[in-house]
């Protein structure tokens, strides 16, 4: 490995030539192995972030190294005008033996989510019957783009866009008389994530998502979750709401879909699906050969034993969590989340970036979320071992702040 610049060397440039959107650690990592990640000093970190719940396989798996090389060596980008195997057997992948009956590509969440957002419109549209209203959740997050930072129901990432898209409405997570309030004749969908991920890591109630899709059913709206950070196997189903008893007509999917290879997804059922024609929705590069032919390894390792592997990481984490919570009960507020998706809220008095800045001295890798929260998303293959070194490091550090 060939390492051409030190990190005090790459501050320095990205001081001056990257936009400032973002608050970095001082740290550039070069490789990974598993879920170990190397710095440019060379020091070694456990992943507890997976590129915040994307590197589902981990860093270096071999299967996906070599089918991205593989497809690289064929041909890497076919634009849609023409079919492309591996696209066609993902859709195929995704949606044989579902709850949906087709799939359209994209490369990230928010493009996803903007997807499924105009998709939704167009079945009214197309109906003849159009409807503005998207009704979505207080401390939601649905991406960056000016639709998706309008659905995302935290004012702090859309106010300094102004204006935005109309038609969007906010109602309290898990409040059901709110929601029967908010959804009438004018709604066209109801968009919510089973677990408020970026939020905070808060469940949904099973009883409110039930309530909520029997409010969509009784005025015709349609029902889209957001599975961007909770799909993939990311909370032990393939799908976060398969553990919810709810059967949505729109998802959207990116993140951890790809393995790291820019990848976002919508799927619908065969009636949702009309709200797109031939012209009303597109992409220049969704769904290309590279990006399809790596998100086809993560499925079929996925289905091949991987998922069960992370609903038994995540039980065994969460144990691990509450653990740490007893033995520090004055600093930990609760532990939260399913499957390999864990938030651990601290006592408001302790600074979250002290206690990540802590971990990763010590070379673990953790990221925050909500209020005063740490996320725990790290890549699906996680062991038992490194789970253990985690929660000792934890204690270490709580105890020292
Ligand atoms: C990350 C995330 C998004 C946005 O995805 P990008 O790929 O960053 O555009 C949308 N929804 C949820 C639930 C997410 O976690």
């Amino acid at each position: 490995m060939v390492i051409t610049m030190n990190i005090n060397e790459i501050i320095e440039i990205d001081s001056k030539h990257y936009f400032k959107t973002f608050n970095r650690f001082p740290v550039s990592f070069t490789h990974g192995e598993g879920c170990k990640l190397y710095d440019t000093e060379g020091k070694e970190y456990t992943d507890f972030s997976a590129g915040i719940a994307v590197n589902s396989l981990g860093h270096n798996d071999k299967d996906l190294v070599n089918a991205i090389a593989s497809q690289a060596s064929k041909c890497i980008h076919i634009c849609n005008l023409y079919y492309n195997e591996p696209q066609t057997e993902l859709a195929k992948m995704l949606t044989e033996g579902s709850d949906f009956a087709r799939a359209f590509f994209c490369n990230s969440g928010a493009e996803a989510n903007e997807g499924a957002i105009k998709l939704a419109r167009g079945y009214f549209y197309k109906k003849g019957t159009p409807r503005e209203k998207i009704v979505t959740a207080k401390n939601s997050f649905h991406g960056r783009t000016l639709a998706t930072v309008t659905a995302t129901g935290q004012p702090k990432y859309s106010a300094p866009f102004a204006p935005l898209p109309q038609g969007f409405v906010y109602v309290d997570f898990n409040d059901i008389s709110q929601m029967e309030q908010a959804v009438d004749s004018n709604t066209a969908a109801v968009m919510l994530e089973v677990i408020q991920a970026e939020g905070g890591v808060y469940l949904a109630d099973k009883e409110y998502l039930k309530a909520v899709e029997d409010i969509c059913k009784k005025n015709g709206a349609l029902l889209i979750i957001d599975e961007v950070q909770t799909g993939m196997g990311r909370t032990g189903s393939l799908f976060g709401y398969q553990q919810f008893n709810i059967k949505p007509d729109i998802i959207s999917l990116a993140k951890g879909l790809g393995g790291g290879v820019p990848i976002g997804a919508v799927l619908s059922t065969e009636e949702a699906s009309k709200g797109f024609a031939a012209g009303d929705h597109g992409t220049t590069f969704g769904g290309n050969p590279l990006a399809c032919s790596a998100a086809k390894v993560v499925v079929n390792k996925l289905k091949g034993g991987l998922i069960e592997h992370a609903a038994e990481m995540g039980e065994y984490m969460k144990q691990l969590l509450n653990q740490v919570k007893s033995a520090y009960e004055n600093k930990v507020v609760e532990v939260r989340g399913k499957g390999l998706l864990l938030g651990m809220e601290l006592a408001p008095e302790i600074s979250v970036r002290m206690v990540i800045d802590k971990l990763l001295k010590m070379g673990y890798i953790v990221i925050s979320c909500g209020h005063n929260a740490l996320r725990f998303v790290p890549p699906l293959i996680i062991k038992k071992e490194e789970i253990d070194f985690l929660a000792s490091a934890l204690k270490e550090v709580l105890a020292s702040v």
